[in-house]
């Protein structure tokens, strides 16, 4: 793991690696002579980038290819589907359904309320009226 004195340096060196202008590489120099962490870090960079330019260069196999261009007929395919061309309005249609769904849920809840309050009401009137009785 490559570790740098401060970020400020992460970000110098990396520039340097990818961009060596020689403003930078001066800069970069500067530090190293005194920074050890960073110089360690820069060592094992380069080191990995020789080792990764030495890698034979390979193509990817047939079957490779053959798979991709599957994968990708088949994105294309899914794409081209009315649910992913209109998924906007799909969108939008269905928040339109749940919402109206929900308030027509909370109405006829309430509507069952206020049903079994008048039946209860209208019970209550049709009950023959008890009399009190009164003790002797
Ligand atoms: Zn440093």
């Amino acid at each position: 793991m490559s570790a740098f004195c401060s970020e400020y340096w992460e970000k110098k060196v990396g520039n340097f690696l990818n961009n060596p202008s020689l403003a930078v590489k001066n800069d970069v120099q500067d530090h190293i002579r005194t920074c050890l962490i960073c110089r360690q870090s820069l060592d094992e960079m380069m080191g990995m980038r020789r080792l990764l330019k030495n890698l034979p260069d390979t193509e990817p196999g047939e079957e490779f290819e053959h798979n991709l261009n599957r994968r990708i007929q088949f994105i294309r395919r899914d794409r081209n589907r009315p649910m992913y061309r209109y998924f906007e309005y799909f969108n939008i249609l269905f928040t339109v359904l749940i919402g109206s769904m929900i308030v027509l849920l909370f109405f006829l809840f309430s509507q069952i309320l206020e049903n079994i309050e008048k039946k209860k009401l209208e019970e209550e009137r049709s009950a023959p009226k008890q009399e009190m009785i009164l003790p002797d």
